[in-house]
């Protein structure tokens, strides 16, 4: 490819606190040099009110190939990532059969990724699961960016949780061969599952018999026992996945500062999601389970708090936790359906309009890109518009109004508690290694994403 040039009165670039005029010059799909000011004679002209922007990262989607493509796939995935303006996503090593637990389960995912073609670039998550400790350092060494694991039943049989006992043989592992590896926590924990009583299946068809079903508890409970990993291993990194109890807010700033009485924990990060911030309880309609996930959308003083959280830095980013099914598996009530919200691709608009005055465009590229590609270690190429990284971009046009259809659903299964909201913000191009992947109004062109 040739070099060309992209020039835009308002571009997002680290350590701007606004958009600032910049001409990016792109060869070979990389930015190989960036000027201040505007080239009216540039290759490509983005004029206001449109905005450059990087290219986004969602470090967490389950695309579920190999095993259960009815439920999504590359192919459909990566389609809804760049139309969101997504060009790296890190999929999750569960839901897929087999799970990205062992090597050949990564050699199998890799495999099924480059004979179908992905639309983005894709990274993988391993997997920690009882009795698979041997597999994590080379997991590691052939590329996975961490190691995901459930302290409460994943759903799949495939899966399976861990107690603290298999942790400690996994971080062993991991801080034995000098790894400052990273294991994610799906933070709910049943620390109480026999003292009380069942949860009531009485109304299984109101949110609230559901939201009862899984307390902040779960996730308090959880957060102790990682804080005491993450103090026990200071080598290793340790990352909370969609934080939702409010609840556990505190003990987390306590821990960071060591106002808990321990030692100040600097190894520890946490992500929310586009649906804790922008959705409440209160709103949620008799079995519509296209809200439901683990663990739940909260009340609204809950998603006051957690929307504090990210803008005082003490949730680090925001992914969409895309995890979807078919929709025979949503059917049915709250207790029964599968629990997985769909919204691969939504974060900027989502962000953009419910956080609007609250955050800026910069402020969202770091919690949309610039953290994430820090996090899973590929903030060299991604991220951030930067002499030497890919040119992933993104043109954005923050006035654009509309409401979300069906027609803007690029995942396999068209479902989403997203439909018919109204949205300020939409993508209007982007670029992967420049080169454009998604225009909007004329769809797709081409599948050039590589496996990162
Ligand atoms: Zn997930």
């Amino acid at each position: 490819m040739a070099s060309y040039s992209i020039s835009a009165h308002a571009a997002v670039l680290p350590g701007k606190d606004t958009p600032v005029p910049a001409t990016l010059t792109i060869t070979n799909g990389k930015i190989t040099a960036i000027a201040e000011g505007v080239d009216e004679g540039a290759d490509v002209v983005v004029a206001e009110p449109k905005v450059l922007l990087p290219g986004l990262v969602d470090a967490h989607v389950h695309l579920n190939q190999p095993g259960r493509t009815t439920w999504e796939g590359f192919a459909t995935g990566t389609a809804a990532a760049v139309a969101g303006g997504v060009t790296t996503i890190i999929d999750m090593p569960l839901n897929s059969i087999p799970p990205t637990t062992t090597l050949e389960g990564l050699a199998e995912k890799r495999a099924a990724a480059l004979e179908t073609g992905v639309k983005c670039d894709v990274g993988f998550w391993g997997g920690i699961v009882p009795g698979n400790a041997d597999q994590l350092v080379p997991l590691l060494e052939q590329g996975v960016k961490g190691f995901k694991c459930f302290l409460i039943n994943s759903g799949v049989d495939e899966f399976r949780h861990v107690e603290e006992s298999d942790l400690v043989i996994a971080c062993d592992a991991l801080a034995a061969a000098n790894t400052n590896a990273l294991v994610l926590f799906h933070a709910e924990l049943e620390k109480h599952a026999h003292e009380g009583a069942e949860p009531s299946h009485e109304s299984p068809d109101a949110y609230s018999t559901f939201l009862a079903s899984r307390p902040e508890s779960l996730e308090t409970d959880a957060l102790a026992l990682i804080l005491s990993l993450a103090r026990r291993y200071p080598t290793l990194r340790f990352h909370i996945v969609h934080l939702s109890a409010a609840e556990a807010l505190p003990a987390i700033r306590a821990a960071r500062s060591g106002a808990d009485g321990g030692s100040p924990v600097a190894n520890l990060t946490v992500e929310t999601c586009f649906h804790y911030l922008t959705l409440r309880a209160e709103d949620i309609p008799a079995n519509a389970t296209q809200f439901k996930c683990c663990p739940p959308i909260r009340d609204e003083t809950n998603r006051l708090a957690i929307v504090d959280a990210v803008l005082d830095g003490t949730i680090d980013f925001v992914v969409s936790d895309h995890s979807p099914c078919t929709p025979e598996l949503k059917k049915g009530d709250f207790m029964s359906a599968w629990g997985g919200i769909s919204g691969l691709g939504f974060g900027l608009p989502l962000l953009h309009t419910q956080l609007a005055g609250k955050v800026t465009l910069p402020r969202l590229v770091h919690l949309l890109a610039t953290a994430q590609a820090r996090q899973v270690g590929l903030d060299k190429t991604k991220g951030s518009i930067q002499v030497g990284g890919d040119a992933d971009l993104v043109i954005f046009d923050p006035t654009t109004e509309y409401s979300l259809s069906e027609h803007d659903l690029f995942f396999k299964n068209k479902l989403s508690p997203y439909l018919g909201r109204k949205l300020v913000g939409r993508v209007e191009r982007t670029i992967l290694r420049g080169e454009a992947v998604y225009v909007a109004d004329k769809g797709h062109m081409g599948v050039s994403g590589v496996l990162v």
